[in-house]
């Protein structure tokens, strides 16, 4: 695959499926920077609104904070748009945490077109027990949204920012009751899209248990052997 994707022969348009704390936003940026593609996180599209107070934010909003989805229409709005001012002349694109629901993939497709389909879709699997233990111990700074986990990616200093020294927060859908919901709504509207994107014989599933590197590390040697 990566000779034709060189060439430009064929366009990668990779999403990125899994539970909540798989690590997918870590691998986004890693997969993106690596194949020089648009990449975004629809979770940090509807942070990012509910930052700046627009409508979309306030109505995500209560979703959010619920460990809920956003509704359907409203999402496939959002993301769409994204598509339509990033995509343009690129080789694909990467999307994190778009689709999450049957009606947002073929949403997703009829906007592509068959000469353009989905894929190829990576599935990180999670443990939930580890689910738990990632989700409940993330630490956020609130101005560069780096990431920090309490135990295993501490900041050099207790709930400050390494980078930028600001106080690190808990994201408030990272309690433990919101953790539960999310992985609810994750198993009930999500975990369908594995068979849907198996049967579309484009799925790829990497065991997210193992360390960041050794996930990266597979994700690559899988992308390089898709076709
Ligand atoms: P994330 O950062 O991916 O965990 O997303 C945070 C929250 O944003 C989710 O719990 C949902 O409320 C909302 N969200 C993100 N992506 C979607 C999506 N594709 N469909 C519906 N809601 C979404």
């Amino acid at each position: 695959m990566k000779d034709l994707f060189d060439k430009g022969v064929i366009s990668l348009n990779i999403i990125l499926i899994g539970p909540p704390g798989a690590g997918k936003g870590t691998q986004a940026s890693l997969i993106a920077n690596k194949y020089n593609l648009p990449f975004v996180s629809s979770g940090d599209l509807f942070r990012e609104h509910r930052k700046l107070g627009t409508k979309l934010g306030l109505l995500a909003e209560k979703y959010m904070n619920q460990g809920e989805l956003v509704p359907d229409h409203v999402t496939i709005d959002m993301v769409m748009n994204w598509l339509d001012q990033n995509k343009g002349g690129s080789s694909g694109f990467l999307l994190d945490g778009f689709p999450r629901t049957v009606q947002q993939a073929t949403s997703l497709e009829k906007a592509l077109g068959n000469a353009n389909p989905v894929g190829p879709a990576v599935y990180i699997n999670v443990d939930k027990d580890e689910l738990l233990r990632r989700l409940t111990g993330r630490r956020v700074c609130m101005r560069c949204q780096i990431s920090f986990h309490i135990h295993s990616n501490p900041p050099l200093i207790q709930d400050q920012c390494d980078k930028c020294s600001k106080p690190l927060a808990q994201r408030e859908d990272d309690n433990f009751d919101a953790v539960e919901a999310r992985l609810d709504a994750y198993r009930r509207n999500t975990e369908p899209l594995v068979a849907y994107y198996d049967h579309q014989n484009v799925l790829i599933e990497i065991d997210g248990n193992e360390t960041i590197r050794q996930v990266s590390k597979d994700i690559v040697e899988s992308l390089d052997c898709f076709n």
